[in-house]
């Protein structure tokens, strides 16, 4: 071909190109019957008479970009993050990782959070409610001058929220990573950049992983009353986790949580027990000997799964059964699960674990 032809047929494609929504009728017609390529008479501007070869070449053009569009770029991971991201107006966070502090889209960093906060086997409606909560929160800790470690969010579960790698989610789906990844995807993209938001503001966006029927205020964990974290009811199948101690080894943690409580192993039976509850049920107060520790103090001092316990003494052994998994403040991931499988949508979930919240979009509350 001579420079002269590739010029020419270069040019021809500009203008092909160019006039596209016209140039797409025209590649149309030209599979259609005579009667119906009668554009020009419709009032279209034709584009310039292209050879058959290069209409060919054109029409597949087109037709490898739609492709493209609908199956993902598998060749490049960054770009397949960014690719199946279809959020109308990103916001980009600094994410503390491990590796050190990487800048992400919030909706690429998402599908990290979600994959690592949610069983990728949930309903996807609660794969959307989680994806909202995450979003929630991580907008908040921006708002609020980042996380203290550094970065605007770190990766720590026990500090901010979970995260994960793109290659710690191949390692963790194995087989199932492509069907895994694209439903995540697909629940990040349904809740399109959304945050929760009461009275204006962004919310503190709690979430736990089960609890034993009902959540947990706020006040009767972190010492503040939200309004929107509230005690309600979690229609989801309690699941309990039993943990067994010596009573020296009681008496022991006793000691380092709270310091002597005069308890010895003839008193035990009698004084360790639950001495108040908070209204959704869980242990506000454990009366040990001569103290008193709060239902998280226990929690943390007999590694409960949840401040949702009961405890009993036989002899020598002390036996702790804790419902649910997590603080129990706001959204119950198991809950969200089952309330999704019931057929409720994302929005009611979320509507239902933070009651007088509504949503918003993340872009819009940072114009504000
Ligand atoms: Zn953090």
């Amino acid at each position: 071909m001579s420079i002269y032809h590739g010029l020419y047929t270069a040019k021809r494609l500009f203008l092909y190109f160019t006039m596209m929504p016209a140039a797409i009728k025209e590649a149309a017609a030209y599979f259609l019957p005579d009667s119906h390529r009668n554009m020009d008479m419709r009032g279209y501007v034709r584009p310039p008479c292209l050879q058959r070869k290069e209409k060919y070449l054109v029409t597949a053009l087109v037709l490898m970009l739609l492709l493209s569009r609908c199956m993902g770029i598998k060749k490049q991971d960054g770009a397949r993050f960014l690719h199946n991201i279809t959020a109308p107006q990103s916001v980009m966070l600094q994410v503390n990782t491990p590796a050190g502090l990487q800048q992400m889209d919030m909706e690429q960093y998402l599908l990290g959070v979600v994959a690592a906060e949610m069983p990728a086997a949930f309903a996807e409606d609660a794969l959307a409610a989680q994806a909202v909560a995450a979003r929630t929160y991580a907008l908040r800790k921006l708002l609020r001058g980042g996380c203290s470690r550094g970065g605007d969010v770190c990766t720590d579960a026990g500090h901010c929220q979970a995260w994960c790698s793109d290659a710690d989610m191949r390692q963790l789906w194995d087989t199932s990573y492509d069907m895994y990844y694209g439903k995540i995807a697909a629940a990040v993209n349904k809740t399109a950049g959304q945050v929760l938001c009461y009275d204006g503001q962004v919310i503190e966006a709690l979430f736990h992983s089960s609890s034993g029927g009902a959540t947990e205020a706020c006040a009767a964990v972190f010492s503040q009353n939200l309004p929107y974290l509230q005690s309600v009811s979690s229609p989801e199948e309690v699941r309990t986790h039993t943990v067994t101690y010596t009573a020296a080894e009681v008496r022991k943690r006793l000691a380092d949580a709270v310091g002597e409580t005069g308890l010895t192993p003839s008193s035990l039976a009698e004084g360790l027990y639950i001495a108040a509850y908070t209204p959704s049920g869980r242990v506000q107060t454990l009366q040990a000997g001569s103290k008193q520790l709060s239902g998280a103090q226990a929690r943390a001092a007999f590694s409960l799964r949840s401040t949702d316990f009961t405890v009993s003494v036989t002899g020598d052994t002390v036996t702790f059964t804790a419902a649910g998994y997590g603080h129990g403040v706001g959204m119950s991931q198991y809950g969200a699960h089952a309330l999704a499988q019931a057929g409720e949508d994302w929005q009611s979930i979320l509507a239902h674990y933070y009651p007088g919240t509504a949503l918003q979009s993340a872009a819009g509350v940072l114009r504000q």
